[in-house]
């Protein structure tokens, strides 16, 4: 099964969508990733996930992408001895530390180290910032704020402090057992909420240790302040549009946006576009015209893959929302506009080999009309580079490790295979052409080039770039077809 877009397609499993038969229909329909969502997952439930996802990937032959994202420290305040209260504009409110349930004067907010960090002029969000508090006084036990903007709030709703650098790490007790989970049952990519510091990043993968890739959420002002550093660390990048929105203003989100789009561009590393893209697709069959002009944006950006949430989670339309992502990215994609706005978002390669082969595999591929690139991957480094050059040309990512093929399940413009390591220049050409011919992308007559590293299984070696014909003997390799999540021959 070959895609015909390069941006890629995450799905969000939910009620909406968590049945094997479900799963296959949302891949067919243009799913590459699935995303398990661990606010709302059992350790049971995930293992049974991702158990089914590897059952559809089995019977597609086609690598699939498993992203646990981690619900990170959602802080909340405590009780109220009548459920809710109305908080009047002007009001002064205060939030403390004694447990007792509060009413229209105060309510706990069970936080020691955010009560402590709180100060002065800070500002508070409750319940994704229905209400808007303003810090007057603090100290260690209370924050007495003033009301700005006015509305109820209920019980154990969620707060959001846009000003206030928590002293915390994001990974939480829960955080800490579900990724454990999550490793062991082979997921390939974490995705890590409220993420504030370059440090935050580099705790989940030290923890990680390599058995999954760390995607940073991007969803608070410390993050975007720290941007550059935390995408240097990162493996990936997403743009929590959700979260995002509620700690900064909401019309400074597009832009950041394309900020955080570009600079993940510039240093290599995917980059997932997410939240409401599609949402009113949660009741009704067709989107409306402003979600297929935002989910566009996204695809003209050169966005490494647009993410459904609700929408494939619990809506009553996954299969149509996922089918709808999949027109708009190949439409726009085959847009006259497409390639000169991706074109001029290029950045200047690093002074590395494998970005001066990358930079030179798409020029030798756009200047012959060559019809893929394919890179020889161990780590699927080499495959990364060459996306983050954004090549007219699709890219074959020739691995021998399921995780790799799985974890470029994300990448622009990739298309991953399982098969055994080159033996030798000629076996190397030999198996690329075969692979081209075999997936769709080449024909008899069509060039391709190939990239890899010589001398082969040296991690971090990729130094050569070859132009070879698909030939006769190519397409009849190609012919005795064998499954490409087995280790093809
Ligand atoms: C977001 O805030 O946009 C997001 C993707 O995170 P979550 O769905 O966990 O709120």
């Amino acid at each position: 099964m070959r895609r015909l877009r390069r941006c890629k397609i995450i799905a969000t499993i939910g009620p909406a969508s968590a049945k094997e038969e479900t799963l296959k229909t949302l891949h067919r329909a243009g799913a590459d990733v699935f995303r398990i969502n661990m606010s709302h997952a059992s350790h049971d439930s995930m293992r049974e996930q991702v158990r089914m996802i590897r059952a559809v990937q089995a019977d597609s032959g086609r690598p699939i992408g498993v992203l646990l994202d981690l619900q990170g420290p959602k802080l909340r305040i405590g009780l109220f001895k009548d459920r809710a209260v109305r908080l009047e504009l002007g009001a002064i409110f205060t939030l403390d530390s004694n447990p007792e349930p509060g009413d229209e004067t105060r309510v706990c907010l069970p936080h020691p180290e955010i009560l402590r960090a709180l100060a002065p002029g800070h500002t508070l969000l409750v319940d994704d910032g229905k209400v808007r508090l303003y810090v007057v006084e603090a100290d260690a036990t209370r924050a007495v704020a003033r009301v700005e903007v006015a509305g109820e709030i209920s019980n154990r709703k969620g707060v959001s402090l846009p000003d206030t650098e928590i002293p915390v790490s994001p990974m939480t007790e829960k955080d800490r057992a579900d990724l454990e989970a999550g490793l062991e049952t082979g997921v390939d990519w974490v995705a890590v909420s409220f993420v504030q510091r370059p440090d935050d990043v580099a705790e989940v993968k030290k923890l990680a240790r390599g058995r999954a890739l760390v995607m940073s959420k991007i969803e608070k002002p410390q993050a975007i302040a720290r941007l550059d550093e935390i995408v240097e660390i990162s493996d990936g990048l997403m743009v929590a549009r959700g979260d995002l929105g509620v700690e900064m203003p909401l019309e400074k989100v597009p832009g950041l946006q394309k900020r955080i789009s570009r600079v993940a561009r510039r240093l290599g590393k995917p980059v997932v576009v997410a939240t409401q893209m599609l949402e009113s697709m949660i009741n009704s069959p067709v989107p409306t015209r402003a979600e297929v002009s935002d989910v566009a944006t996204a695809v003209f950006e050169g966005a490494d893959a647009v993410m459904l949430s609700a929408e494939s989670a619990a809506g009553h339309y996954p299969v149509e929302a996922v089918g709808t992502m999949n027109r708009i990215a190949e439409e726009v994609e085959r847009d006259a506009y497409f390639r000169g706005i991706i074109n001029a978002q290029r950045a200047a390669p690093e002074a590395t080999g494998a970005d001066a082969v990358a930079v030179a595999a798409r020029n030798v591929a756009e200047t012959l009309d060559a019809k893929a690139i394919v890179a020889w991957t161990a780590s699927g480094a080499t495959a990364l580079r060459i996306a983050r050059e954004r090549p007219s040309a699709p890219i074959l990512a020739l691995t021998p490790f399921p995780e790799t093929a799985c974890r470029l399940a994300v990448a622009w413009g990739v298309h991953a295979i399982i098969t055994r390591d080159a033996n030798d220049i000629d076996d190397m050409t030999r198996r690329a052409a075969k692979f081209a011919f075999r997936e769709g992308f080449a024909f008899v007559g069509d060039r391709i080039v190939t990239v890899a590293g010589v001398p082969f299984g040296t991690p971090g070696a990729t130094n050569m770039v070859r132009i070879d014909f698909i030939n006769e003997t190519a397409a009849q390799a190609a012919g005795a077809h064998c499954a490409t999540l087995e280790v093809a021959q």
